[in-house]
């Protein structure tokens, strides 16, 4: 997630204490859903405030949402697992629907970006037998 974004967040929201977001989020399509959730979060504690409550880390794994607080109650965490079935069916380059792609590394994509990275992996493949080929010390 670009900084601006994350920024946006971190001072909106004051559960936002460090650099949580920026290095496990490759793209921008979970900003909204981000949002939707801290504003679900903050209700939650609006009604029953907890002392020194923080989210500890934001990340993407196998292609969903992982969230974690410092301080957890059901109430939160049905927040946040909302947010994650959510996070599965959301494209997190564009936040247009998507679905989760298989791959070396899972990611929840719409057609359109899944296509756009097909294509990308195909191109360094190519430049990576091109660079092969040109190698002396191979033939
Ligand atoms: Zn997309």
């Amino acid at each position: 997630m670009s900084p601006e974004l994350e920024k946006k967040l971190t001072n909106r929201f004051p559960f936002y204490t460090g650099e949580l977001i920026r290095y496990g989020f490759p793209g921008d399509g979970w900003f909204q859903l981000l949002w939707d959730l801290s504003e679900d979060v903050e209700e939650c504690l609006d009604r029953d405030p907890i002392e020194d409550f923080e989210v500890v880390q934001v990340k993407e794994k196998f292609g969903t949402l992982r969230y974690y607080v410092s301080h957890g109650r059901d109430d939160i965490y049905a927040c946040i697992r909302r947010a994650e079935a959510r996070s599965a069916k959301t494209c997190e380059e564009c936040g247009e629907p998507g679905k989760t792609r298989p791959g070396g590394w899972i990611l929840t994509l719409c057609d359109r970006c899944h296509e756009e990275r097909e294509e990308e992996r195909r191109q360094s493949w190519e430049e990576y037998k091109e660079l092969q080929s040109k190698d002396p010390t191979k033939t």
